[in-house]
């Protein structure tokens, strides 16, 4: 019986929920859960915002564990190994962006907490492909945002071939942004930080921000002109975009 957290109806109040999770299919692991972290998604799920959850709702896809089971087909895992899981839960396997290695494209993608319950819970199953192997050293408790927060703030780098070299603003210094900066100062970037926070200029600078512009003083904003190859949005707010634009660097070609 796995032990889990669970809201029966929109808006409802996570409480403990028992379910059984039948057999293990042949390319299935279960994940025994060492920590999980919450993502606004989990709101908008338990909310009912996208109109697709069902109840009882089990929230979580920040997933961190071991491999607790695992079925005779899945040959890239050890029992007790350390893995993380995400968003999605699994994949067809055989269409072609599953072929092509671009798994998170796949039409027929199951998301952890859509028809599934998810992390808030001992255990998890998922399907092996959608499972990431991790280092023994990774600190368990503050990984997990990497598996949603972190992938969606790193993967900007690689689709516009971001070299050490840019300049990179990050719109907000929330979840996804405090990754953001931290990933791109790591990736040897020079990091601005636009914020609308006074109180969180001093976080930003000690997470390796180069710069705190306050947006709401539109001089700080006009002073960054045509200085930015990219500008990493993590807010869910309308902006003034042409004064964001504005900031962005001009440029011929779309690779430095
Ligand atoms: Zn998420
Ligand atoms: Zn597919």
């Amino acid at each position: 019986m796995i032990k889990a957290y669970a809201a029966f109806e929109a808006d409802g109040k996570i409480q403990p929920f028992e379910y059984e999770l039948g057999l293990l299919a042949t390319h299935e692991v279960d994940i025994a859960i060492e920590h999980c972290g919450i993502c606004h998604s989990d709101l908008s799920m338990l909310h009912n915002d996208w109109g697709i959850t069902q109840y009882p709702f089990v929230p979580g896809h920040e997933i961190i564990g071991t491999i607790a089971a695992k079925g005779a087909h899945v040959h890239n895992f050890q029992l007790g190994q350390r893995v993380g899981l995400g968003w999605h839960a699994g994949y067809c396997m055989t269409c072609h962006s599953c072929m092509s290695g671009d798994h998170n494209l796949c039409a027929q993608a199951e998301s952890t907490i859509v028809n599934r319950y998810g992390g808030f819970a001992d255990r998890v199953r998922a399907n092996a492909a959608s499972v990431v192997a991790l280092p023994d050293n990774i600190n368990t408790q503050t990984a997990g945002p990497l598996f949603c927060a972190g992938i969606t703030v790193f993967n900007p780098l690689l689709q516009f071939d971001i070299q050490p070299t840019a300049k990179v603003a990050v719109i907000g210094i929330g979840g996804l942004g405090h990754i953001a900066l931290q990933f791109l100062k790591a990736w040897g970037c020079r990091v601005t930080v636009f914020t609308s926070s006074d109180d969180k200029k001093k976080e930003a600078l000690a997470l390796g921000a180069h710069k705190v512009l306050n947006t709401y003083n539109p001089a700080e904003l006009g002073a960054a002109r045509n200085q930015f190859d990219l500008i990493l949005s993590t807010v869910n707010v309308k902006l003034d975009w042409n004064a964001y634009i504005a900031t962005l660097r001009p440029k011929g070609r779309l690779h430095f």
